[in-house]
């Protein structure tokens, strides 16, 4: 069979169901097709946190009442343990604004029913894509549906991408696993909790009244080790506060834990105008920070609101660059074992604790607010100073310089990138 519609969009995750609702909205007839079978959403552990920006687009694109059911925790930043201790440190989304954590299968639930509903939208549901070219797509099974545009909103091993540019790896950076806890409640129950500690860092927040998400953050080197529970009892117990430790020794004693792989792959590519890349098919980043819903529902929007297919892929990079540099760097700085990573952690978080200014211009970055690679230089410049002033005598010199080279080559591939783009 052989059928023609405005838009294909390949993958009915958060980015595919926005994409689909705006551009009906807009009065294009729109085909989404999703792999997954109905009721299997549920089983799958991604992405519980929205950025305020977020929550705004989906507001704008009609998904507004998703924003306001009852009981969901509206948040208000993030509150950061550095171990050891020590007092957290708060960062607060800049001028009171709030965030919205849930737990991902009712997200993409309600998407999909509201997406379903939407006047100009044929969702099609356990169908896969399985080939793509800039006419259209082939089923599995063979099955042909043509389109003047495809939107490959398909996730991080997107058939869409490797129709693009071939099989080109995305790179894996750790795994992670998430723990639920049920009858519990956390510190600070509107803010995401970051715990800072050994192997890596942990993620606490409420999803639900009383319900907590646990992420533990596992290095790929602890590949092993992962698969025994007695180890990851030992490497959450340390950091976690007391009220989660017996919760969730329970949980990983009885086996219910959700495992995922960390990617990286920079947002540089989004396709060629008929074949489309938008959400974590365009790129994605650990989710430490917590940014891949919020770019896919930001990705659709724009994709749709402008006209021009070079000027919202310009837009898209440029917005793009610093946040994925702080989450990168972040990331690497609440990892990293050697000692002057972890004097760098230390200088991050007495930067944090002493001076709103930066507390609020992390924040900022994080949201997409500064777009120019100075914007992140500077405090990134103090926070190097500051490690080095703090170093603690334990290495040698020599180990320490290998250490801020290392630092310095991560900022300097994105001013060139950048440059060399702009030049372009
Ligand atoms: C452990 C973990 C925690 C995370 N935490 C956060 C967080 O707190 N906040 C945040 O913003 N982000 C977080 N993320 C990232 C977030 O989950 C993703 O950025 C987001 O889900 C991407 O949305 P998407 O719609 O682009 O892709 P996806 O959510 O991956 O959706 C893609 C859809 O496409 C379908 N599909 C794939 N291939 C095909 C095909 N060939 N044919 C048809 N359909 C197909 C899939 O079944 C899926 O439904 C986290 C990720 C992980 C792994």
């Amino acid at each position: 069979m052989r059928s023609k519609t405005d838009i294909l969009v390949v993958g009915a995750g958060p980015a595919g169901c926005a994409v689909a609702r705006a551009y009906a909205l807009k009065g294009k007839s729109v085909l989404l097709l999703e792999a997954e079978p109905e009721g299997k959403s549920r089983k799958r552990f991604a992405g519980e946190w929205l950025h305020p920006q977020g929550v705004e687009a989906l507001q704008e694109l009609g998904f507004g009442d998703i924003t306001s059911v009852q009981g969901r925790p509206h948040g208000k930043g993030f509150v950061v343990y550095p171990g050891h201790g020590e007092m957290p440190v708060k960062l607060d989304y800049v001028e009171g604004q709030r965030g919205l954590a849930f737990h991902h299968g009712d997200l993409v639930d309600e998407m999909r029913q509201r997406v379903a509903k939407t006047d100009g939208v044929d969702f099609r549901q356990a169908v896969r894509v399985a080939a793509v070219d800039d006419h259209g797509v082939t089923l599995e099974g063979g099955e042909r549906l043509e389109a003047d545009r495809v939107v490959g909103a398909d996730g991080r091993s997107s058939v869409v991408r490797r129709s693009l540019r071939g099989a080109g790896a995305h790179k894996a950076m750790s795994a992670m696993t998430g723990i639920l806890l049920e009858g519990v409640n956390a510190p600070y129950p509107d803010y995401g909790h970051v715990f800072l500690g050994k192997p890596s860092f942990l993620l606490g927040y409420e999803i639900a009244p009383s319900v907590v998400r646990i992420c533990v953050d596992v290095p790929l080197k602890y590949k092993t080790e992962m698969k025994d529970p007695e180890w990851l009892i030992a490497a959450t117990r340390e950091t976690l506060p007391p009220v989660w430790r017996q919760p969730c020794e329970e949980q990983i004693r009885a086996g219910h834990l959700r495992w995922q792989a960390n990617h990286f792959l920079a947002r540089a590519d989004y396709g060629n105008g008929r074949r489309v890349l938008i959400g974590d098919a365009a790129g994605h980043t650990h989710p430490l920070t917590a940014t891949g819903i919020t770019n896919g529902l930001i990705d659709a929007m724009e994709l749709v609101q402008r006209e021009d297919f070079g000027e919202f892929a310009r837009s898209r990079r440029r917005a793009c660059r610093v946040p994925e540099l702080l989450s990168r760097a972040l990331y690497d700085c609440f990892s990293k074992e050697d000692a002057f990573s972890q004097s760098l952690r230390r200088a991050v978080v007495t930067l944090w604790r002493n001076d709103e200014k930066e507390r609020d211009r992390t924040m900022g970055l994080l949201m997409g607010n500064g777009r120019s690679f100075l914007t992140f230089a500077g405090p990134f410049l103090k926070a190097l100073v500051g490690a080095w002033r703090g170093r603690d005598n334990t290495t040698t010199m020599g180990a320490d310089l290998a250490s801020i080279a290392s630092w310095i080559r991560l900022p300097m591939a994105y001013a060139m990138a950048g440059w060399v783009r702009a030049k372009s």
